[in-house]
């Protein structure tokens, strides 16, 4: 279908088969996308993106869980375009800095949690999770602990990318792809209550999942473990919200064993869960955090790494470099719009409206239009992050076969129906705009149930 329309677009056929021709896509089967063509994005406002068919689409993602202050803010645009003029780029690395990167530094200082008042920058979120795998092993390392290096994560987790984000990820299709993975990674199961506690309470099952870091740690021995990774709330993973207990449980096995606590918070920082951190929602005391996504809302790539006093002090006390960093930590753009960012969301007072006011109504709602649904087995989300399981028997939870792409199905009626959702598996995900207002929350639950109807039509 989509093909026929392009037939009438000269424009974006002609993109389509530049991009078919020169354009490698990430997590893409390029070679079936060729055949369909690429979806040509052309503007965005507000919650709103539009193809080059002229669609308007209500772009429930965020971009990818990133443009929490919307599409079209002109005060970022400002500070690019400022700090372009005045200094576009200088390094950090030679004993300089420039005052967007030590604002930015402080900016971030002052809405971390607990005492997160350090940064290290880097460009993305998996650089940020490869910067806590070097500086956690490297800070074990100067404390004379060098075989303290193991660090353990989740299965279903999603840190990113590069060899160290897939290697400490728990994604097993990245795993079978460019591996061999680093080692001295161990992984751990997934509090996911839904599908995989059986008859366990959710209190139960949060016990149970923590414990399973217990064991992990006394199977490969105290001494050798550097960290614990975790996001708060998984995201990539299909939105998963732990049990209420289980992030309690796991901070008592870490200062139990003398773990590191690290929070991956490039999808949960920045409001998305009504704190300025995830952390602070599920009641985490990291001591080390990773941001991203929402920290410039998406608008330039920049990630950074928050340190508390205990690492913090180590690298600073030790006499010798840190033999780290990216040639852009820090970019002046990037860190200028990071900044404006952080202060137009002080401003809007937006982690108070995600959290009193458009989290809880955009919960609600969704569950007032999508709970009945017959596809619809689960729904689990806070703030403005939601995660949908679809199932062929809401009673049973019984899945559909693997031969029926239930959310690829979901998704693509979504799309050609003027919304974006994304499908991980059979969970179908959202993370709207931060700024989304309550008749565009009435707007996407009213379309996603459309949707799940022409999905049930679909598979019926
Ligand atoms: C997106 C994501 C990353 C990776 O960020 P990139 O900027 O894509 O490298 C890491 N961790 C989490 C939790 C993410 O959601």
């Amino acid at each position: 279908m989509r093909n026929d329309k392009n037939n009438n677009s000269p424009v974006m056929a002609d993109i389509q088969s530049i991009d078919a021709d020169h354009h490698l896509h990430p997590f893409t089967n390029t070679g079936a996308l060729n055949k369909k063509g690429a979806r040509v994005i052309t503007k965005g406002q507000g919650v709103y993106i539009w193809d080059s068919e002229g669609n308007k689409i209500l772009d429930g993602m965020a971009g990818l869980w990133c443009v929490n202050m919307g599409y079209g803010r002109k005060e970022l645009v400002e500070a690019a375009t400022h700090q372009m003029t005045e200094l576009p780029f200088y390094n950090t690395f030679f004993q300089t800095t420039h005052s967007p990167a030590a604002e930015l530094a402080k900016e971030i200082a002052s809405v971390t949690p607990g005492d997160l008042n350090r940064i290290f920058f880097a460009n993305s979120g998996s650089e940020a999770i490869d910067t806590i795998i070097r500086m956690v092993r490297h800070y074990w390392a100067i404390q004379g602990k060098p075989y303290k290096n193991i660090l353990i994560s989740r299965e279903n987790a999603y840190h990113g990318s590069t060899l160290g984000g897939t290697s400490l990820g728990g994604m097993s299709g990245m795993h079978k792809q460019g591996a061999p993975l680093l080692p001295n990674i161990e992984r751990i199961r997934q509090p996911y209550w839904y599908g995989e506690a059986g008859d366990m309470t959710e209190e139960e099952f949060g016990i149970a999942c923590a414990k399973a870091l217990e064991d992990k740690i006394l199977a490969v021995g105290p001494d050798n473990v550097a960290a614990f990774v975790g996001e708060p709330i998984q995201g990539a993973g299909g939105v998963i919200v732990p049990p209420a207990n289980y992030w309690a449980e796991i901070q008592k096995i870490c200062t139990k064993y003398d773990i590191l606590l690290a929070a991956d918070e490039v999808i949960c920082g920045f409001g998305r869960t009504g704190s300025w951190f995830g952390s602070e929602t599920l009641g985490i005391k990291p001591d080390i955090i990773s941001m991203a996504k929402g920290l410039s809302s998406g608008y330039l790539p920049i990630a950074a790494v928050a340190v508390g006093n205990r690492i913090a002090n180590a690298l600073i006390e030790h006499d010798e470099d840190f033999y780290h960093g990216f040639t852009y930590s820090g970019h002046p753009v990037a860190a200028a719009v990071a900044i404006a960012n952080i202060r137009l969301m002080k401003q809007e007072n937006i982690v108070e409206y995600v959290a009193k006011d458009i989290g809880p109504y955009f919960q609600k709602k969704l569950r007032e239009t999508l709970a009945d649904h017959p596809l619809v087995g689960h729904i689990e989300g806070v703030g403005l992050l939601v995660g949908i399981a679809l199932v062929k028997d809401k009673a049973t939870k019984e899945l559909f076969p693997d031969n029926v792409d239930i959310g690829m199905i979901c998704r693509d009626h979504c799309f050609d129906n003027g919304l974006i959702m994304r499908a991980v598996g059979s969970r179908m995900v959202a993370s709207p705009p931060l700024i989304i207002s309550h008749a565009e929350v009435d707007e996407l639950c009213e379309k996603a149930r459309l949707c799940f109807d022409l999905t049930l039509k679909s598979v019926s």
